[in-house]
C-alpha cells in the first residue's frame, strides 16, 4: 500500500494527488427541509465526494425521553415554529465548510468533528436532528464508495462477523397515547413473531393478523374505527388495556398464529407519569402498577415491555427486573430510560434497570455514539432493538443498521403507511438477497 502510494506520488502532480489518491473526502454537503410522515418540516442531507454520494432523513418522535438529544426547530411562524431552515442553513454554510476535505470512510473522525462544532452536552447548539443528518449520510457515501451494501458497511464499522441476522420485527398494530387519537394510555401493541422461518415469513405473518385485526374490528366497532395512527396500527376507541390485548390476542389466535406470534407492549410510561401516579386508564402507584403488569403476564402472552416507568423512575425499573421480569423472563426495554446513549446505557447496565434497548440514532445524534450505545448493551448481554420515529419518512436506513449490528429485533411499526413499509420492504430486499443467513426469532429467550 505504502509503495503504491509513493509510486502514485511520484507520477500525480502535487495539486492533483490529494483528489486522485482520497476519492472519498467530502466535496459538498448539501441540505433539505422536506416532510416526515406528520406533515411536519425535516432534514434531507445529501454528503458529496468527487464521484460518490450518501443521503439521509431524520426522523422525529412524538413521546421523547427527556434526556434525548434536542432537535433544532426555527420556531417562526411558518410550519407552527416546526420549520428546519436553520438547520439547513448550518449544514450549507458551516458543516459542509468544515467537513470538506474530511474522508467519509472516517466516520468517528467525522462525528466528532460535528460534536465539536456543536460544543453542548445535548447538541442543542446545532440541533441533534442537524448532526445526525450529516453523519447518517456520510456511512451511507462510504458504503458507495466503497462499493458494499449499507448494512455490509455498518457491520464493518461496528465490527460484526457474525453470520447476516434477520431481526424479529416488532410491529406495532394498535396505536395509544401521544400517537392517536383516542383515549387508550398505552402507546403500542406489539405483534412479535418469533416463531417464523424468516423476516419474509414474519412479515406475512404479521400481515395477515393485521388483517383479520382489522375485521373484527370493525365488527365490533364498525368501519370508523379501523383508520390508523402515526405508525400504521389501528387507533380505535379503546379505554383500557385489556381490551386492546382482547383485540389482539384474538387476531392472534384467528389467524392461527397461537404462541408463534407473542405480544409486546411500549408504555411510555413517561408520557403518563403524573407526580408519582401512573395514569394507565385508572392511576396506579409504581408498586400498583408493577401488580397490575404481573396480572396482564398472567393473562395474556406478553413477552416484552418498553418503558414500563418512568425514565427516573430507576427504582421501580430496578424492583421489576428483580421481580417480575425474573419469574416470567420478560423482556424489558429501556427507550426513554436510555435513550440510544452510550453513558446511559453503562448507567442501566450498572444498576440492573433493564435487559433490552431501543436503538433510535436521532436520539444521541451520532452514528458512531449510536453504534458504541449497542456495543455496549451486547455486550452486557442484552437485546438491541432498532427502532423507527413515529415522525418517520421513506428512508430505510434503520433496516441496515439493524442488520449490521446484528440486532434480533426491530421496531417498525404496522405494515402500512409508506414510511413504515419501506423499511419491511428494505428488509425483504436484503433477505432476499442473502446466500446465509439466521433468522432471530431462533435466537430469543423467549
Ligand atoms: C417509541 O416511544 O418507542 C416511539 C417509537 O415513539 P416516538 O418516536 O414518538 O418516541
Ligand atoms: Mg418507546
Amino acid at each position: 500500500m505504502l509503495k503504491t502510494h509513493l509510486f502514485l506520488r511520484i507520477l500525480i502532480p502535487k495539486k492533483f494527488f490529494g483528489e486522485v489518491v482520497f476519492l472519498d473526502k467530502i466535496k459538498e454537503v448539501k441540505a433539505y427541509q422536506v416532510l416526515d410522515s406528520r406533515g411536519n418540516p425535516t432534514l434531507r442531507v445529501v454528503v458529496k465526494t468527487k464521484k460518490h454520494s450518501g443521503y439521509a432523513f431524520v426522523p422525529s418522535g412524538a413521546s421523547k425521553g427527556l434526556y434525548e438529544a434536542a432537535e433544532l426547530r426555527d420556531g417562526k411562524k411558518a410550519y407552527s415554529g416546526r420549520g428546519v431552515e436553520k438547520a439547513v442553513d448550518i449544514i450549507k454554510k458551516k458543516i459542509s465548510k468544515k467537513l470538506k476535505g474530511m474522508r467519509v470512510v472516517n466516520q468517528e473522525d467525522v462525528d466528532l468533528e460535528l460534536k465539536r462544532m456543536d460544543s453542548t452536552e445535548n447538541k442543542s447548539r446545532l440541533g441533534a436532528n442537524t448532526i445526525l443528518g450529516v453523519s447518517l449520510a456520510v456511512s451511507r457515501a462510504a458504503a458507495d464508495y466503497k462499493k458494499k451494501e449499507l448494512y455490509e458497511y455498518i457491520a464493518e464499522l461496528f465490527g460484526n462477523k457474525n453470520k447476516p441476522v434477520m431481526p424479529v420485527p416488532q410491529a406495532n398494530v394498535l396505536n395509544g397515547g401521544e400517537h392517536a387519537g383516542n383515549y387508550l394510555k398505552v402507546q403500542e401493541f406489539l405483534l412479535l413473531p418469533t416463531r417464523a422461518k424468516s423476516f419474509a415469513d414474519a412479515t406475512r405473518m404479521v400481515c395477515e393478523t393485521y388483517h383479520v385485526l382489522k375485521r373484527i374490528i370493525d365488527d365490533k366497532y364498525g368501519v370508523n374505527a379501523t383508520n390508523v395512527g402515526d405508525e400504521g396500527g389501528f387507533a380505535p376507541p379503546l379505554r383500557t388495556p385489556e381490551e386492546a390485548l382482547d383485540l389482539v390476542s384474538k387476531a392472534i389466535a384467528r389467524a392461527g398464529y397461537k404462541r408463534k406470534i407473542r405480544l409486546g407492549l411500549d408504555v411510555a410510561a413517561s408520557s403518563i407519569y403524573y407526580e408519582d401516579e401512573y395514569d394507565i386508564g385508572a392511576s396506579f402507584s409504581a408498586k400498583g402498577l408493577m401488580r397490575y403488569y404481573e396480572r396482564l403476564l398472567g393473562k395474556y402472552d406478553i413477552k416484552s415491555i418498553e418503558d414500563p416507568f418512568d425514565q427516573d423512575d430507576h427504582e421501580a425499573w430496578a424492583e421489576f427486573m428483580r421481580t417480575v421480569a425474573k419469574q416470567r423472563k420478560v423482556q424489558v426495554v429501556g427507550d426513554d430510560l436510555t435513550v440510544s446513549s452510550p453513558h446511559r446505557v453503562r448507567m442501566a447496565v450498572n444498576n440492573e434497570l433493564c435487559n433490552a434497548m431501543i436503538l433510535k440514532p436521532n436520539q444521541i445524534g451520532t452514528l458512531s455514539e449510536a453504534l458504541k450505545a449497542a456495543r455496549i448493551a451486547m455486550e452486557a448481554g442484552w437485546e438491541v432493538i432498532v427502532s423507527h420515529r413515529s415522525g418517520d419518512t421513506e428512508d430505510p436506513f434503520i433496516a441496515d443498521l439493524a442488520v449490521g449490528i446484528g440486532a434480533s429485533q426491530i421496531k417498525l411499526g404496522a405494515p402500512c403507511r409508506g414510511e413504515r413499509t419501506s423499511k419491511y420492504n428494505r428488509l425483504l430486499e436484503i433477505e432476499a438477497d442473502l446466500k446465509r443467513r439466521v433468522y432471530a426469532g431462533k435466537k430469543l429467550r423467549f
